[in-house]
């Protein structure tokens, strides 16, 4: 290990702070300052996400900055807080609750930055106010994985570690990821200011979200004028979005909770996330999700149920109660819609139609029942349409059911005749990804990362931030999942 300076007392990056969330008030946080990471090391840094949130990628080298993201020294024009909120959990009222572990430094360039592992708040109940290194490279390698395939996402800048043990069910080392997010709100904020009876805070909050996140809700001529329920209405359509998104890319979020719910509807996060390997609806990808709330299916029917228990929360700023309906029940317009233009895309249509929704239905079907490995079903086909000759049987071979797909292939080929074969297969291979971060790939990262090797965590990034390009010298991490994979237990613990 080499040698690391001591931490300086302050560090001045002359980055322009802007710290919007800190003029709430006393009634929205907490200030205090992250607890120090003992000798930090860096895991694994994003230089795309440094670009894109204007910081110099050259700090991701930089010991100062090391410290300053592990949490051993102030920042300068950063101002440390723990925000509150609260939440429904697995269907029921939790209370409140608030960031037990995540540090919100402040804003740069529109962007919050959270340090998520940097200690004790006031709302950390029972926890230590650690992340492991585990739980921390899943989630730094996933925020950058789903900002490379376009699903709305917090980004997250770096990885710190240390060999500080933390305990779980075993003992492990803790680890600070640096997220990044427009803001980190949630529907729990919402929740939490109703619930509590602070109207006058709900209003503060509600406010404040237009007027930063989206100001096009005071002039919508849409919901009576209402500011507030185009602001729920546009919740809606963002949260229907993403979950289509997700659903179209077989990501499973995985504790699908209200305070896990982004306000501008992005994945937030990353727990006990898995990206399906072989397709199953009923995948459940949370050891601690004994019912199976939060199953893949299940998912857009949540996010909607969420969004009620977010309308519930604004009662008091919208009044009438068929207002907050007529703006939750569009998402049962939205979601279908985008799903389908997410499938007709991933079949090389650029518009969804009627007539592809049986395809749809009997492909996932067809999916289903052989069990068929998702991401490399998809690739295949559109490397089927791109060259048919050179792809052969490659995608026939997938399955047992040989008839039913060939009679599956037979439609989909007329369907598709009235397409340029071209633009079909340049539509699939930049919708359908090569690699996704399935999880046997994060944890060979998480393995060598754990002996110190850090190469694995950086070759994943390279690979996840351009899913959608071949990258031939990885091939190996396109395959199938190894039998191991299968015996990966992801829970709630991180
Ligand atoms: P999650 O399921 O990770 O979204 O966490 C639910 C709540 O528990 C949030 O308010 C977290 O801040 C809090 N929490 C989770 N893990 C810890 C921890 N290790 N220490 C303190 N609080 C935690
Ligand atoms: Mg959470």
């Amino acid at each position: 290990m080499s040698y690391l300076p001591p931490a300086p007392d302050a560090l001045d990056l002359n980055l322009r702070w802007n710290n919007r969330f800190a003029i709430l008030g006393e009634a929205f946080f907490e200030s205090l300052s992250p607890t120090p990471l003992p000798a930090p090391y860096w895991v694994g840094t994003s230089a795309s996400a440094a670009r894109d949130a204007g910081w110099d990628e050259a700090w991701l080298q930089h010991p100062d900055v090391l410290h300053a993201l592990s949490g051993n020294c102030l920042l300068l024009g950063s101002q440390p807080l723990a925000s509150v909120y609260s939440g429904h959990q697995f269907g029921q009222w939790a209370g409140q609750l608030g960031d037990g572990r995540a540090i919100l430094l402040g804003e740069v360039n529109g962007l919050e930055v959270q340090l998520k592992g940097a200690g004790l708040t006031p709302f950390s109940r029972m926890g230590d106010g650690r992340a492991v290194l585990r739980s921390s490279i899943r989630e730094f390698l996933a925020s950058e994985a789903m900002h490379g395939l376009g699903v709305p996402t917090s980004r997250a800048l770096c990885v710190t570690g240390s060999d500080a043990p933390v305990r779980r069910e075993t003992l492990e080392t803790a680890a600070v990821v640096t997220r990044l997010a427009p803001s980190f709100i949630r529907f729990g904020h919402f929740e939490h200011f109703c619930h509590h009876g602070m109207p006058g805070e709900l209003k503060t909050l509600a406010n404040f979200v237009i007027d930063h996140h989206y100001p096009e809700c005071r002039q919508d001529p849409r919901w009576n004028a209402n500011p507030y329920v185009a602001l729920l209405a546009a919740v809606t359509a963002r949260t229907a979005e993403m979950v289509a998104h997700w659903q179209a890319v077989g990501f499973c979020h995985g504790v699908m909770n209200t305070d896990n719910m982004s306000i501008l509807g992005l994945t937030i996060d990353y727990g006990p996330f898995q990206f399906m390997d072989a397709y199953d609806p009923g995948h459940i990808c949370n050891h601690s999700d004994t019912s199976g709330r939060y199953a893949f299916y299940k998912q857009p029917n949540v996010a909607y149920w969420n969004l009620f228990c977010l309308g519930q929360a604004m009662m008091p700023l919208i009044e009438e109660q068929e207002h907050a309906i007529a703006a939750l029940e569009t998402f049962k317009d939205i979601y279908p819609r985008a799903f389908a233009r997410r499938m007709a895309a991933k079949l090389g249509f650029d518009q969804a139609r009627e007539a592809h929704k049986p395809l749809i239905e009997d492909i996932l079907k067809l999916l289903a029942a052989d069990k068929v490995d998702f991401t490399i079903f998809w690739r295949r086909l559109s490397h089927w349409v791109a060259d048919p000759a050179a792809a052969g049987d490659s995608v026939r071979d997938l399955f047992l059911n040989r008839p039913a797909i060939d009679t599956w292939l037979l439609s989909y080929s007329e369907l598709l005749a009235h397409t340029p074969p071209g633009l079909a297969a340049d539509l699939m291979l930049k919708t359908n990804p090569k690699y996704v971060l399935r999880n046997h790939l994060g944890e060979q990262a998480i393995q060598a990362a754990k002996a110190k090797d850090f190469s694995v965590v950086a070759d994943l990034l390279k690979v996840l931030e351009r899913p959608y390009d071949e990258h031939p010298a990885h091939d190996a991490w396109a395959g199938f999942p190894p039998d191991w994979a299968a015996q990966i237990s992801i829970s709630c613990s991180s």
